[in-house]
Order: structure tokens, then C-alpha cells, then sequence
């Protein structure tokens, strides 16, 4: 499951249901012994992801149920969409016909849009992005066609987001909360965020190693020696009025434990995602 590494990951490790917090919780479609499941595909929500082509290999066995019932409703620029004709549920096969992944109502219309038209970082916006710096996915998730840049953007609207996070990547928008997911195409104007952290400690997070289970810290700090542990990867920072700005990489040790410093996680709620098709120009970004 390589490419479900990084932000995807990230999301579900903490929470499988984060995945997707406006899970249905019922189909109403009535006898089947799983509550709350469609009888023709079982239901989208007991089972998050599968293996399509495993499934299909396998008509008899567990999964056959769903590529006896799923339909193909569309085809994308990369993978497609499924349904099951009885529940409506829909589900997102991947491009390599490998994992199916369950779709929910709030997210069609964001992965429709993805999947339609090209997400491309528009010409005026690439020197911005580039002065701000991208980091590659977090060098245990083995996915080397990943970038992030967190940034403040304006939209169409008029309406400034502090908190925005450009993903560059293959992967279609299925992680996040759907309704703090926005289409580049909205996107007018990029600039640096105060709560962005320095790309020196964004670069340091991307390389830290885990300690223990769930921790991989990488310790900063501020001028007057305020000491924080920024878990994996971090990209803003807001902590008792200290801004991402403000923290520089302390020289000591995430480890040494002669240091008191509150364990800082990426709070993703708080996050807008902009997903952007990855092309080898992000190499740029990243300063290869
Ligand atoms: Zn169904």
C-alpha cells in the first residue's frame, strides 16, 4: 500500500473513520446480519479500502460480493468510479485497478472535479510556492512523488485560508475532511503563512526517526528557548501565541530527555488541502 502512504496514511493511522467523518452510519436497506449494510455490497462503511484485483481473482471469497455488485459509473483521468446499484454507495478505483476505496456523498463532487480536469498550479503561483519551499513525504513512508508547501492563500471569493496546505501527488482527494478540501482552480493567490514553520525545521521533520511506536519528533525551539517536540511532519504551528515563524531547530536532541518539551502533533482538522497534480517540475520546489 506504498502510494497510500503520507497525508493518506497519516489520516487514518490516527482514526480510521477520520478517513471519512461523514461515514453513513445506515443504508436503511433493511435484513442483512451486518446493521446498517447493504445486503448487495455489504456496505461502504465496515470495509474502508479492499483489494479490487485480489477480489476479482477470488469470486468466491469474501470480496466477491462487491465486484459481483459494483457498477462503473465513471471513468476519470486517472481510476474510476464505482457504485453499487442497490445503496448508492460509492467507491474510487485507483488507476492501477489495484485498491478500491470507499467514496462519500460529501466528497464526490471534489473528486469528480479532480478527476476531469487537470489540478495545475497556475504559472504566477510557482516562483511564490518555490520562495515558501516544499518537503517530500516523510522518508519512512517511501513515496518519492510527494510534495507539501503550507501556505496562505485567497480564493475566488475573496476569502483567505492561513492554514493551506498544497499537496502535489498522484493521488486523488480522498483523505481530509471533504468540506475543507478546495480545487487549485479556486486558488488566486499564495503567500507565506506566520504559522508556517521555517523550511529548515519542516526539512529536519521530514527526516526524524521513530523513538518509540507513533513517535518520530524532531525538537525546535524559539529565541527566548521555549523547547517543542513537532511530531513526523508539521507544517503549522500556533501554541500559546507562538507562531510556526518563530521556532529556528534547537542543536540539542529530540531525545535528550534533560529538555521539557511538550509532544506537538499536525492538527489536520484545522487544515485546507489543495490537491495539485505531481509532475517532475516539483522537483523544483523541492530543490532537487
Ligand atoms: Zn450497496
Amino acid at each position: 500500500m506504498k502510494e497510500w502512504e503520507t497525508f493518506n496514511t497519516r489520516l487514518k493511522k490516527e482514526n480510521p473513520l477520520r478517513f471519512d467523518k461523514r461515514a453513513p452510519n445506515s443504508f436503511k436497506t433493511g435484513n442483512d446480519e451486518t446493521p446498517g449494510a447493504c445486503p448487495a455490497c455489504d456496505g461502504g462503511w465496515s470495509t474502508l479500502q479492499f483489494n479490487w484485483r485480489l477480489a476479482l481473482a477470488e469470486p468466491l471469497g469474501d470480496w466477491g460480493r462487491y465486484t459481483r455488485t459494483l457498477l462503473i459509473k465513471k471513468i476519470l483521468r486517472r481510476g474510476s468510479l464505482y457504485e453499487c446499484p442497490r445503496c448508492r454507495q460509492a467507491w474510487y478505483l485507483d488507476a492501477a485497478q489495484e485498491m478500491m476505496t470507499v467514496v462519500s456523498p460529501a466528497r464526490i463532487h471534489s473528486l469528480d472535479q479532480w478527476g476531469s480536469s487537470p489540478q495545475l498550479l497556475p504559472e504566477p503561483l510557482w516562483p511564490k510556492a518555490k520562495a515558501i519551499g516544499a518537503t517530500p513525504a516523510h522518508r519512512l513512508s517511501n513515496d518519492n512523488r510527494y510534495a507539501e508547501i503550507p501556505c496562505r492563500i485567497q480564493t475566488r471569493q475573496g476569502k483567505i485560508i492561513d492554514r493551506c496546505l498544497l499537496i502535489f501527488s498522484s493521488q486523488p482527494p480522498l483523505a481530509g475532511d471533504p468540506e475543507k478540501l478546495i480545487g487549485i482552480g479556486e486558488v488566486t493567490e499564495l503567500a507565506p503563512s506566520d504559522l508556517t514553520l521555517p523550511l529548515s525545521v519542516r526539512r529536519a521533520c521530514c527526516l526524524s526517526s521513530e523513538s518509540k511506536p507513533g513517535e518520530a519528533a524532531t525538537l525546535a525551539r524559539t529565541a527566548d528557548k521555549k523547547y517543542f517536540r513537532l511530531n513526523w511532519s508539521v507544517n503549522f504551528f500556533d501554541e500559546g501565541g507562538i507562531p510556526g515563524k518563530d521556532l529556528a531547530l534547537a542543536a540539542k536532541s529530540a531525545k535528550d530527555r534533560s529538555i521539557r518539551a511538550p509532544l506537538i502533533n499536525e492538527d489536520l482538522d484545522k487544515i485546507t488541502v489543495v490537491m495539485v497534480d505531481w509532475s517532475s517540475r516539483v522537483g523544483e520546489l523541492l530543490g532537487f
